[in-house]
């Protein structure tokens, strides 16, 4: 079968973009240590990009070999491998490939994971003749995340902390944008439907699968029907909530202008939340009022991580909700020698 290579180019691209001055190489190798595709960090030169993924795939070959068993029988996932130099983070990618990711010896692991990881799963998909966007939505910096310590020589797994974790996510934006859309096109018919007659608010648990990292994630999605206007009605919908999606309508503009108040309202109420802001609708581009740059230069201005969606097609909605995932539990993810 062949692999649509402009979709893995447009991938690695992206995903060096996103990482940064830390990337030195990004490679897609099979399970044989063989360079399918690659990226440099440094440069957009091709002639210098082979030279550096050649020097450097020559030092994942032996780290591969060590780390085979594990990946063959699906038991690996996702680990780190230090050297002098560089560090490594592996990610299978489907049962074909793993995705390489070479980083800076200075460079930190933990904020490019959930990157590498969501890669890993795309390159998946693109493998398996799947359709997939190439976007790797922005990472939120915020909340620290538990660093992943540096051990020369020492490959480590990389895993969540034993424990079952469940959060509590809401929505925020004005009256149909989409917001109740959006969680029943994630949660699909894999869910379980609760009703809080009292605030009017139905709630939906979904789990997150996210592969080789042993843990389960659930979200507990709490949806508020309509438009409460009672304060306090709000205060109960958004208190302890850990995980928030910020939604306007790309066609109305109004719908965007009062993000911000929908933002102010939500951290106010929910210390430490952790959130991103979506532009829905993107199916309806004859009557889109805002664009995709203006969407990125508010989500910038507040701090957050942007990605548009299009609830009626399903475009990106899953991987919305991943990244917001990841974005909490990368701060439980340890590594574990091996
Ligand atoms: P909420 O008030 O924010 O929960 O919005 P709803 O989910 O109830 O959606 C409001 C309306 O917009 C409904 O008629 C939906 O069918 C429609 N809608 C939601 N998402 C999309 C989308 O991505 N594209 C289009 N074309 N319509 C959508
Ligand atoms: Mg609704």
């Amino acid at each position: 079968m062949s692999v649509d290579r402009k979709r893995l180019d447009a991938l690695l691209k992206w995903y060096k973009q996103e990482v940064g001055k830390d990337l030195i190489a990004a490679i897609i190798v099979n399970r044989e240590g063989l360079v399918m595709e690659a990226i440099s960090g440094s440069s957009d030169n091709k002639a210098i990009d082979e030279e550096i993924v050649g020097g450097v795939s020559a030092l994942v070959e032996p780290v591969l070999n060590r780390i085979t068993k594990e990946f063959s029988s699906g038991a690996f996932g996702t680990g780190t491998f230090d050297t002098e130099e560089y560090r490594l983070i592996f990610c299978e990618a489907g049962p074909e490939s793993i995705f390489v990711t070479v980083l800076d010896s200075m460079g930190m692991v933990d904020p490019v994971f959930p990157y590498a990881y969501l890669a890993a799963e795309k390159i998946a998909r693109i493998f398996d003749g799947r359709t997939v966007s190439p976007v790797i939505p922005k990472i939120i910096t915020g909340r620290a995340a538990s660093q992943i310590e540096r051990k020369i020589d020492k490959i480590q797994k990389l895993k969540i902390k034993s424990g079952e974790y469940a959060f509590k996510l809401v929505l925020g934006g004005d009256g149909s944008v989409g917001k109740t859309s959006m969680v029943h096109r994630f949660v699909e018919d894999i869910f379980h439907v609760d009703y809080k007659s009292t605030i009017g608010t139905s709630i939906m648990k979904k789990e997150c699968k996210f592969e080789g990292l042993e843990s389960k994630v659930r979200f507990v999605i709490w949806d508020l029907a309509g438009q409460s206007q009672f304060k306090r009605v709000r205060q109960t919908y958004v208190a302890n909530a850990e995980a928030g999606i910020l939604v306007f309508d790309v066609t109305r503009r109004e719908t965007y202008d009062n993000v911000k108040l929908w933002y102010d309202e939500t951290v106010k109420e929910a210390q430490g939340i952790t959130l991103i802001l979506v532009g829905n609708k993107i199916d309806l581009t004859d009557s889109r009022q805002v664009s995709k740059e203006e969407g990125e230069a508010l989500a910038n201005q507040l701090g957050l991580s942007y990605i548009e969606t299009s609830a009626k097609t399903g475009e990106n909605i899953e991987d919305a909700f991943k990244m917001l995932a990841l974005n909490i539990i990368k701060i439980y993810v340890e590594a574990i020698e091996v």
